[in-house]
C-alpha cells in the first residue's frame, strides 16, 4: 500500500479535488416588489413575486 510521505497542511488538503466543495453562501437578491431580500429564480416569500 503507498502511504504518503508527508502530511498536507490543511490549506492544501483543501485545495486538491474536494477543492470545489462549495460553502454555502445566501446568494439573495432584492425582490423587485417588495424590496426584501429572497432567492434568486425562487418566487418571494413575502409577497410571492416572480419576476
Ligand atoms: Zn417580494
Amino acid at each position: 500500500m503507498p502511504v504518503p510521505k508527508k502530511r498536507h497542511p490543511k490549506g492544501r488538503t483543501r485545495r486538491r479535488r474536494g477543492g470545489h466543495k462549495k460553502i454555502k453562501l445566501p446568494n439573495l437578491v432584492v425582490c423587485k416588489s417588495c424590496k426584501k431580500l429572497k432567492e434568486p429564480h425562487v418566487a418571494c416569500p413575502y409577497c410571492g413575486n416572480y419576476k
